[in-house]
């Protein structure tokens, strides 16, 4: 059984590989270790290997990781389903939120976020699937999400952010990540803060990279399964 500094690396390995393979530039995609319910000595493990960006889904047990390493050399990246009354803890420790959805939460960050700390870095997730099931919004509604979050001093607007659609239909993949690149190119015409794609995950890497992700989330295949 390989340890985490092994599948750690061989996960920086195949991003370096479908970057070349799709003609994107050498480290023009940077890995997310999801740590979500994995015990701070495995944080520590992948810290020691040289990772610097940890993604937490619960917020809880996020700011408790935060607060446990208070390391300014980390990155802490919220990817979970944010309610509002939660949102203060995660506006007060964590640096990025890949899982802005509604006005309500982007306005709330924006009143709790320290005014001695950087500005939160924010993604709005954007339900590309358009499953019942999933969080973020529609295609049609980032434009308008998007025009309220610039307006926020404590914001700063990065990008997108979405789950891909479980399937095996390859074409099915490509052309929702496809359309997330469009939606991504389109809203850096109008901010110049946006620069950020979070697309892909352990099964869907090769295609999200294909499709212009610069963030993709790997928490399996570096920590093992969660029990
Ligand atoms: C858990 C999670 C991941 C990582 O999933 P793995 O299957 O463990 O690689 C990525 N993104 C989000 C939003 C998650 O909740």
């Amino acid at each position: 059984m390989p340890n985490i500094t092994e599948r750690l690396n061989s996960a920086i390995d195949s991003i370096r590989f479908f970057e070349k393979k799709s003609n994107r530039d050498e480290n023009s995609v940077q890995l997310i270790a999801v740590s979500k319910t994995k015990p701070v000595e495995d944080i520590t493990e992948a810290i020691t290997a040289g990772q610097r960006d940890f993604g937490e889904n619960y917020v809880q047990e996020g700011v408790e990781k935060v607060t446990h390493f208070n390391d300014k050399s980390l990155t802490w990246h919220f990817i979970g389903p944010l309610q509002s009354n939660k949102s203060r803890q995660v506006a007060e420790h964590f640096d990025w939120v890949h899982t802005i959805d509604r006005l309500k939460i982007a306005k709330r960050l924006n009143e709790q976020r320290g005014v001695y700390q950087q500005p939160l870095q924010v993604l709005i997730q954007v339900n590309i699937s358009g499953e019942d099931s999933k969080s973020g919004v529609l295609p049609t509604e980032v434009m308008s999400l998007a025009k309220e979050i610039v307006s926020f001093e404590r914001l700063t607007l990065r990008g997108l952010m979405t789950i891909g659609v479980k399937t095996d239909d390859v074409d099915v993949i490509n052309q929702q990540f496809s359309t997330m690149n469009e939606l991504l190119t389109q809203l850096k015409t109008q901010y110049t803060t946006v620069d950020t794609l979070s697309m892909g995950m352990s099964s869907d890497i090769e295609h999200a990279i294909n499709n212009g992700s610069t963030m993709v989330r790997v928490g399996s295949a570096i920590f093992g399964a969660r029990g």
